[in-house]
């Protein structure tokens, strides 16, 4: 008997907690943000659709084929065909499936040269077929300079003239 009355007024109080925060929030101004028309700033570090960063002096890739990322991705969705030895070893082809992409960020934490990024801001990508979201190096590479786990190092004058991230 004991117990059965404890469960009403347990209960009885879970319910009012419950409204109270409802009637907390039906007096809390909506915030929604009109996209596509409005679209809120990602924050630095959300992790989007990958680019392979460029020497800002060379204007090439820094990545050297090195296949670190495409051993380390969960999902196997990275295929890299490199060319060349030592230091100027670099990536012919260079492709990201992203159907099986999911955002771990491995690849990018494994990159010994800083050479992939997923903090690209680009969330805006989908595709009809599977075919669409498979993308390969010249979607990958970065337009020019684009934030990376290397960004807070990075001369501020080197990323000042640098152009705004798309
Ligand atoms: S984010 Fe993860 S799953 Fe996606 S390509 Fe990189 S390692 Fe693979
Ligand atoms: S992106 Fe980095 S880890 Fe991947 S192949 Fe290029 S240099 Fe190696």
């Amino acid at each position: 008997m004991v117990r059965y009355l404890s469960d009403i007024w347990f209960g009885f109080i879970s319910i009012l907690s419950s409204m109270a925060i409802t009637l907390r929030y039906l007096f809390t101004p909506a915030i929604t943000v009109q996209y596509p028309e409005e679209k809120r700033e990602m924050p630095l570090r959300a992790m989007n659709k990958h680019y392979l960063t460029v020497d800002l002096d060379t204007g090439k890739l820094k990545c050297t084929a090195c296949d670190l990322c495409a051993v380390i991705c969960p999902t196997k969705c990275i295929h890299i065909v490199g060319q060349g030895k030592g230091k100027v070893r670099h990536p012919v082809e260079f492709d990201i499936d992203h159907n099986l992409c999911m955002y771990c960020n491995l690849c990018v934490e494994v990159c010994p040269f800083d050479a992939i990024t997923m903090w690209t801001g680009n969330y805006e990508f989908g595709g009809f077929s599977r075919t669409d979201l498979f993308i390969d190096i010249r979607e990958l590479t970065a337009p020019g300079f684009v934030p990376s786990p290397m960004t807070p190092r990075l001369p501020a004058a080197k990323a000042a003239k640098a152009p705004a991230r798309k």
